[in-house]
């Protein structure tokens, strides 16, 4: 099973199957074990919470963006951990392409730029630094004081 369904961006989101409209998403968090394997990627992931009763979609989050993602498991085949997560990310890599950040944070943009390719980790890495340094140094900056003498 490959479908892809289309993005997402809300406030009110849908069932991709029938078109009813959702009542909520599902935290990640309110469904989890705390051994899960997926835990890390949990504030990605949630479900949508739809008017029918025959529809459940798991999506993957970034900022207002949904994307319904299935899971190798859900038609009751096999899958593995890693095949969920690169899952996860291809959706991830496509709402940072395709809808971008909704923020202006700096650092947001830097991260999306790394998921779409836009941006080599290392130089994310510095320009992260960079950022954290500019910041460092305003904070410690003392107060200059000019003394008339
Ligand atoms: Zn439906």
């Amino acid at each position: 099973m490959n479908q892809t369904y289309p993005i997402q961006t809300g406030p009110v989101y849908r069932c991709p199957d029938c078109g009813a409209p959702a009542k909520s998403i599902l935290s990640w968090w309110k469904i989890t074990a705390p051994d899960n394997l997926l835990n890390p990627w949990g504030d990605h992931l949630g479900y949508l919470r739809t008017g029918c009763d025959d529809h459940t979609h798991r999506v993957v989050r970034l900022g207002v963006a949904v994307v319904p993602v299935v899971f190798p498991y859900d038609a009751g085949g096999q899958g593995t951990t890693e095949q969920c997560i690169t899952i996860i990310h291809d959706a991830l890599k496509r709402l940072a392409a395709e809808v971008g950040p909704t923020e202006t944070d700096p650092i947001t943009r830097i991260v999306y730029a790394v998921l779409t390719g836009e941006l080599a980790p290392l130089k994310a890495v510095q320009e992260i630094h960079a950022l954290s340094s500019a910041f460092t140094m305003s904070v410690r900056e003392p107060v200059r004081e000019e003394v008339e003498r």
